[in-house]
């Protein structure tokens, strides 16, 4: 019995639809997902659904941008509650900030010589939070790059020249918002931010817990943030990051977290909300 805790769906950069996504939890025989997409939960209530049809148990959750000393972090908040009217402020602000970039990335696109229209780039999103991928994909489908990969690699990796640096707020403040929309804070893939150095002080400022088994980490990273868990006391975590088909088959269920640390996640969130995580 184990759960997938880190899943995208098409209201970010995913593709699947949330019916979809939890049809894959089925198919992998998975016990527990959460759906994580990047500055909104619009997915969550239909993946909730479906995943109950399924018998599968499910995390609301969300996957927030942030700032800490200069580097970008990712951080996770579990059991958030999707009605709180400061957590959607703070993402519809967050879903502004990434339509303006897009617009700006597709500029700095046309100033190298590249007819990509902003329009263009929504259209391929067709969402309220779009990203870098959507960019990518809209490049290859105008037949600019053959790949993804090439696109990030060619334009929209950090400092290439159509990157867009990104408004981010810091981390202690990611996870004070998490806190106060009754959710668990969750340092994403910590094994591709290089801020090892700055986990104590995002643990005083309230972090609950590190995703240690990520697809990108090895069996040795996983192991050391398994023993910085431990250390500081944190929760583990672990998820997939899957955005639907890569490389010819999504990576749902190719990360599994043994279920005591969802229901560890799940204590822990009953200490925030215990109205709120009984019901889940
Ligand atoms: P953004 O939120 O717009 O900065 O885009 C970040 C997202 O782009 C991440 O969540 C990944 O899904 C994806 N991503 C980041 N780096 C790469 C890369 N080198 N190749 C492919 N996808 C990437
Ligand atoms: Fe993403
Ligand atoms: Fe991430
Ligand atoms: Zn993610």
């Amino acid at each position: 019995m184990e759960a997938d805790l880190h899943l995208h769906t098409f209201f970010s950069d995913g593709t699947y639809s949330p019916e979809e996504l939890a049809a894959h939890a089925a198919q992998q025989e998975l016990a527990a997902i959460a759906l994580s997409d990047h500055d909104t939960m619009e997915g969550c209530e239909r993946a909730a659904k479906a995943c109950e049809s399924a018998g599968i148990r499910f995390i609301p959750a969300a996957e927030l941008t942030a700032d800490i000393a200069g580097t970008e972090v990712h951080i996770l908040g579990y059991f958030l509650d999707a009605h709180s009217v400061e957590l959607v402020g703070q993402m519809a602000r967050f879903q502004q900030v990434r339509q303006d970039r897009i617009k700006e990335m597709a500029e700095r696109l046309q100033k190298l010589g590249i007819p990509l229209a902003t329009e263009d780039v929504l259209a391929v999103a067709n969402c309220k939070a779009p990203g870098r991928p959507h960019v990518a994909r809209a490049l290859v489908h105008s037949g600019h790059c053959k790949t993804p990969d090439e696109a990030f690699e060619r334009f929209l990796k950090k400092d290439r020249p159509a990157w867009v640096p990104k408004f981010k707020i810091s981390a202690s403040e990611a996870i004070s918002l998490i806190h106060r929309a009754a959710g668990v804070a969750v340092l994403a893939h910590p094994g591709l931010n290089k801020v090892d150095d700055r986990i104590p002080e995002m643990r005083e400022a309230g972090l609950d817990g590190l995703e240690c088994f990520h697809t990108k980490h090895s069996g040795p990273t996983a192991g050391h943030y398994v023993n910085m868990a431990s250390r500081h006391n944190m929760l583990v975590t672990g998820g997939s990051d899957c955005h639907g088909m890569s490389k010819g088959r999504p990576l749902i269920g190719t990360v599994r977290l043994p279920m005591r640390h969802v229901e560890a996640l799940a204590a822990k969130a009953r200490e925030y909300n215990p109205a709120q995580a009984q019901a889940t």
